[in-house]
């Protein structure tokens, strides 16, 4: 069985297998490492690969050959699996520590299944939250909108991005970010593809959309640069592996 090590929150200790490429400890590959570690929460071992803990201060891997390597950029250097489970058990910590009490009485829930946790009071379930977000790639015949948001440290452009509000559908987010960041309308909105972001409860949905009418205005504030761009005269985009890269590069080798 391999374990997921959550080193300081937003990192994992790896077994590099090639340049570039990891994979989560076997157990016994860390069972020095285990002995010295708090664990922080552990779930049923036979549906997970895996369950997190997390390595105190004082804790040396030093001997055991273990890497450690950001949750966001594993997501390029592990097996698919390995990062499902990864995704999966930080959310997992994530849903430990912050949903403890139920929101209606106050009454401290308790563990119910390995996703669910029940109120002793008033008997009602609660399951960890998730928040939808959409990406959005904007084609006007050979160029894509590339954007700045305010948010973003590093000065790279990347794509039109925002939370799903209650009551509307994905479809409904992207023309109404689009319309609030960009003062553009679209049409031809389609699903490209998701991808789980734990940082936290996020649930990142991608799509493109094809550029119908209006001028590049940035009204609301949340991009502070961005415009329409050529294949061959590209900005500085994301490094990280992300949903947007992955749609940017797509569209850019001519796939979409
Ligand atoms: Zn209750």
């Amino acid at each position: 069985m391999r374990k997921a090590i959550i080193e300081g929150g937003d990192h994992l200790l790896l077994v590099p297998v090639a340049e570039g490429e990891y994979r989560l400890p076997e157990i016994d590959e860390v069972t020095d490492l285990v002995d010295s570690v708090a664990a922080e929460e552990t779930f049923a071992a036979g549906t997970y690969t895996g369950f997190p803990i997390e390595k105190t201060a004082t804790a040396d891997y030093s001997g055991l050959g273990l890497q450690s390597v950001g949750v966001r950029e594993a997501w390029n250097m592990l097996p698919a699996d390995d990062y499902t489970a990864v995704t999966k058990l930080t959310e997992l910590l994530n849903w430990n520590r912050e949903q403890r009490f139920c929101p209606a009485d106050g009454k401290a829930l308790r563990r119910e299944g390995e996703i669910s946790k029940r109120c002793p009071g008033c008997g009602k379930e609660y399951f960890p939250l998730l928040f939808p977000a959409i990406v959005v790639l904007i084609t006007k015949g050979e160029e894509a909108l590339l954007v700045h948001a305010r948010t973003l440290k590093r000065p790279v452009l990347t794509l039109v991005a925002g939370f799903v509000e209650t009551g509307e559908s994905l479809e409904e987010c992207v023309i109404r970010e689009i319309r609030e960041e960009t003062s553009l309308e679209v049409d031809d909105v389609r699903y490209f593809g998701s991808q789980s972001w734990p940082f936290p409860h996020q649930l990142m949905v991608g799509f493109t959309a094809r550029y119908r009418s209006g001028a590049l205005r940035f009204a609301d504030g949340e991009i502070t640069e961005g415009g329409f761009f050529t294949r061959d005269n590209l900005p500085l985009l994301p490094t990280m592996p992300s949903l947007s890269r992955r749609i940017i590069d797509a569209w850019a080798a001519g796939e979409l």
